[in-house]
């Protein structure tokens, strides 16, 4: 029955849901209105360019006017000004520290037809997994066993891997533990990446323990969206457009925003981003968690290959990267293995937060050799990075940067309303440096090997220095506790968090 496409689409979209955030029948994007701030933004002056950098780097989000005035900057000392802010905004409010986090692809059966995706309904490319939950144990215990404590969940879209596979499949991989010298180890963190749900769904998967529910809307472009979304739930623009307002009402406070590079024009999509995260934050007082801005990947058994037009060229990409870090200078930026290595270096360095390690994006792709080698498997794209997690944390600690597995956050409660303040006010990355720190200590001390734990511990020297140079933590029993606390973990404690 499985392997039957089922064009399905419209018994998945509750019409009540989709449309109850309507505001006199218009939804938050106003394509019209969008343009006309691209275009009449047209040439900016540097000096207006430079209050729009002020006002980001007192991390405050811009409004889409100011956006647009960076996205029509034509001087190229004006952008190296608005890289460097970018690196330095991330600098504030997240430190200096890069989140870590493995992808877990569990099924790519799917009901929807997106051009660009390896997994449509209508490729015949692709073969067709769900993986049993005694699969998912089974790909959960070698993510343990490379030292992964995150996870971002990824579903195609289909009855047979709604709601409660996807909970049963969560609790699958909180269940799952390894002993690593003697010491017990499981996944911390559980994020989404599915297709949009009801407001009765998504409760499901919040009372499972879900970390970040992820949508990418793909394009804010209604006509681009749909010539490449044919049929099935997601040929739906404002289904949706509206998912992680569900998730909101649902009691997910932690929501994440995404668009698909290369679907459209990329600096309406940078306002599209940015028009979706002032709509959260006026309705729920909260913005995305993260941003994701994936550019499109060649997909074995995509039919659409891109519009040459539309490509995003690795300058642009940095302009992308840069303008979001300003615009929402309060939000998480995850760039994945999607990209090459040369040009993840380059945008890490420009504010993003979060990467991926050691990715493999086959169903079962953790565990089976088979996956692993066959490029006409269940992959849904191609990938542009394939450093394993240790390769990729030594990679950054030689650049001086701290690879972070904290889920400390959400364990504490420090979730939507809270983080989101804490995160403006610069606070957040000050108790972000602390855990990045004992949790890198802790993957030193159990997968690092000894020119690793050297060099690490050398890093987490230097890291201390700061700390007690740092006004914020002056009189304070933070300093002395994480270095209780890092001590500790040298002697054989886990999961010590501030
Ligand atoms: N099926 C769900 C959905 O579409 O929302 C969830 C996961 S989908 C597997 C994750 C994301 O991968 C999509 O939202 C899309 O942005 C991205 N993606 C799909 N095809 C891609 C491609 N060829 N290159 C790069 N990213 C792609
Ligand atoms: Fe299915 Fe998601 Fe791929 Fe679209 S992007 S075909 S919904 S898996």
């Amino acid at each position: 029955m499985l392997t039957k496409n089922l064009d399905i689409g419209s018994k998945l979209i509750n019409f009540k849901e989709r449309d109850m955030f309507l505001e006199e029948l218009r939804d938050f994007i106003d394509e019209d209105l969008i343009a006309r701030q691209i275009n009449m933004a047209d040439n900016p002056d540097s000096a207006k360019i430079r209050e729009i950098i002020a006002k980001a780097r007192s991390i405050e989000r811009l409004e889409p006017e100011e956006t647009a005035a960076l996205l029509n900057v034509k001087d190229p000392d004006l952008w190296d000004e608005i890289f460097k802010s970018a690196g330095e905004i991330k600098k504030t409010v997240y430190d200096n520290r890069i989140v870590t986090f493995a992808p877990l692809y569990i099924s790519n059966y799917c009901v929807n037809n997106c051009l660009y995706c390896g997994f449509r309904s209508q490729s015949t490319a692709s073969k067709r997994h769900q993986l049993s939950q005694d699969d998912i144990k089974k790909e959960v215990k070698n993510l343990l066993q490379t030292g992964h404590k995150r996870i971002i969940l990824v579903s195609g879209e289909h009855p047979c891997s709604g709601a409660e596979y996807l909970a049963d499949s969560m609790k699958s991989i909180y269940d799952t533990k390894i002993l690593r010298q003697g010491r017990e180890s499981g996944i911390r963190r559980i994020n989404v990446n599915a297709a949009p749900m009801s407001i009765g769904d998504l409760r499901k998967i919040k009372e499972a323990g879900i970390g970040t529910y992820q949508v990418f809307q793909e394009t804010y472009h209604r006509s681009s969206y749909s010539r490449v979304h044919l049929s099935g739930a997601k040929s739906d623009f404002r289904w949706r457009l509206y998912a992680l307002h569900r998730a909101m009402e649902a009691g997910i406070d932690d929501v994440a925003v995404g668009a698909l590079f290369g679907l459209y024009d990329w600096r309406f999509e940078v306002m599209g981003l940015l028009y979706h995260a002032i709509d959260l934050e006026k309705r729920y007082g909260i913005g995305p968690h993260t941003v994701s801005f994936p550019r499109l990947n060649y997909a074995e058994g995509a039919e659409y290959k891109g519009d040459p037009s539309y490509k995003v060229n690795d300058e642009d990409f940095k302009k992308v990267v840069a303008v979001i870090r300003l615009s929402i200078p309060y939000s998480g930026m995850i760039v994945s293995a999607r990209e090459p290595k040369a040009i993840r270096d380059e945008v890490l360095a420009l504010g993003c937060t979060q990467t991926d390690g050691s990715a493999q994006i086959g169903i079962g792709g953790y565990t089976s050799e088979a996956e692993k080698s066959s490029s006409a498997g269940s992959k849904q794209f191609e990938l542009g990075d394939n450093r394993s997690l240790g390769q990729l944390i030594r990679d950054l600690a030689a650049k001086g940067t701290i690879t972070s597995f904290c889920t400390a956050g959400y364990r504490c409660g420090r979730t939507g309303g809270k983080i989101m303040g804490l995160l403006k006010s610069g606070h957040e990355g000050k108790f972000c440096k602390l855990n990045a720190i004992l949790t890198f200590k802790e993957w030193i001390e159990d997968f690092g090997d000894q020119a690793m734990r050297d060099l690490g511990n050398q890093l987490i020297q230097k890291e201390f220095q700061e700390i007690e140079r740092d006004d914020f933590y002056k009189g304070k029993r933070l300093v002395s506790l994480v270095k209780e606390y890092y001590q500790r973990i040298e002697k054989g404690e886990r999961d010590l968090y501030i």
